[in-house]
């Protein structure tokens, strides 16, 4: 057996660019778009891979892999996040570029779509050879961000302490730039409720989803894959609404127990060993069965892929809401319709995290901060006017799913931009 060491080889399944190119196409069939567009569209503008070599800990030299995509800027600058996960390989960045794309036009903001990654094992490393990477790999790619050029954000395995690196390692080649890198402290600028945000933003789109289904959330049951920053968020506020969540889950594995779990001595657990599993009352339950909990909500919180062809007829949630990125493959994504079980898609749902990430560009550009309670409001706003949108376009298109509907309007507005600025 092989050691493991902080540079996997990872294996994929599924081909994730092919499985967003594939709900692109079926977005832009809807909306009749030129082939020409399409072209444009269906590639990068730019997609570079950096080598990343870092010292570690014990004096050896490993060299890592970075990328950074640029899909598209005709709205606006570049934006989206940067992942440190085995699997972040260029098609996976590639195709979370251009799911950035699609969502920042979704909610109407003034960016493009971009996605970096580093393949690495972060849990394998400390936290100094954590830094030297993401200053190396800062100084690689330094040449194509800027605050009105490419403003990464922090994805999978990177934090508020990553941005806060990229930020300084910037600024020593270009001087003090807060805007260029979004959900950092809030003492280096970052915005107050920047943290929450994403969380907060998939709890709106299931507060929106239960308006539009006309059903209670009081006593409702949810299960979420997945207790990161999106998923341990989407369960604090989630809480709040009055829905019972019966099964919460980390890379270690899950809990569960039908008659809701304590969420407060789970959040307690988590802070204390580092992990959800082994809370007391409740009883393991592994990843992928926490997927086929007969609930009324499933939240996938964590990984791409992970509903596919293989367990998608076994799906026994009433909806299932994308806080993660493409959670579900498209042939997956089939399956569930079919069956109807409604889906909302990554790009309604996880959208609340790069619109505070908005805000905090704006307020970084301004020098000013925004009270939180002015974020939470903003946020809820625009993340409303948004499911507004897609419902509106889902009347006309009376076939269209929630994720044909979204993509569409994302693609459309992209498109036109694309045309006012002459590119064909
Ligand atoms: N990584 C997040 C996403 O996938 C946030 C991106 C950002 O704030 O730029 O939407």
């Amino acid at each position: 057996m092989t050691e493991p060491t902080a540079r996997p080889v990872p294996l994929h399944e599924t081909n994730p660019f092919l499985a967003v190119t594939a709900f692109f196409e079926r977005a832009a069939d809807h909306i009749g778009l030129d082939e020409d567009i399409r072209e444009i569209l269906r590639t990068s503008y730019r997609e570079i891979s950096v080598q990343v070599p870092v010292r570690m800990d014990d004096g050896d030299v490993t060299v890592f892999m970075g990328y950074r995509v640029q899909h598209n800027g005709a709205r606006g600058p570049y934006k989206g996040g940067i992942r440190y996960h085995s699997s972040a390989d260029l098609d996976e960045v590639r195709a979370l570029a251009s799911l950035m794309t699609w969502k920042t036009a979704l909610v109407d903001l003034p960016f493009g779509g971009a996605k970096g990654g580093i393949q690495c094992e972060p849990h394998l490393m400390s936290e100094g050879e954590i830094q030297r990477m993401t200053r190396r790999f800062t100084q690689a790619i330094s040449y194509i961000l800027g605050v009105n050029r490419d403003i990464p954000a922090p994805d999978l395995n990177t934090n508020a302490q990553t941005m806060a690196w990229i930020m300084d390692a910037y600024g020593q080649r270009y001087g003090f730039t807060p805007a260029i890198v979004t959900g950092k402290p809030i003492e280096l600028g970052g915005s107050l409720g920047r943290d929450a945000a994403t969380g907060r933003g998939v709890v709106i789109i299931v507060e929106e989803t239960a308006r539009h289904l006309g059903r209670p959330l009081e006593g409702a049951t949810v299960a979420i894959q997945g207790f990161g920053n999106v998923g341990s968020w989407t369960a604090r506020l989630i809480t709040e609404l009055g829905c019972k969540i019966v099964a919460v889950s980390d890379v270690r594995g899950g809990i569960y127990n039908a008659a809701g779990l304590d969420m407060t001595a789970v959040f307690a657990h988590a802070a204390e060993t580092g992990s959800v599993v082994g809370c007391a009352g409740t009883e393991p339950v592994s990843n992928d069965d926490l997927l086929l909990l007969e609930v009324d909500w499933l939240i996938p919180a964590a990984l791409g892929g992970v509903i596919h062809a293989r367990n998608a007829e076994k799906i026994a949630a009433k909806v299932v809401v994308e806080a993660a990125n493409h959670p579900v493959t498209p042939e997956a994504d089939a399956i569930l319709n079919e069956r109807g079980i409604l889906v909302m898609p990554d790009i309604m749902a996880n959208s609340g995290g790069v619109t505070v990430s908005y805000f905090e560009w704006t307020q970084n550009i301004q020098m000013y901060r925004w009270e939180e309670e002015r974020v939470n409001t903003e946020l809820r706003k625009i993340m409303t006017k948004m499911f507004g949108d897609v419902e509106a376009f889902k009347d006309s298109h009376e076939k269209a799913t929630f994720r044909e509907a979204a993509f569409a309007l994302g693609v459309q507005r992209v498109a036109h931009a694309v045309r006012l600025r002459g590119y064909v």
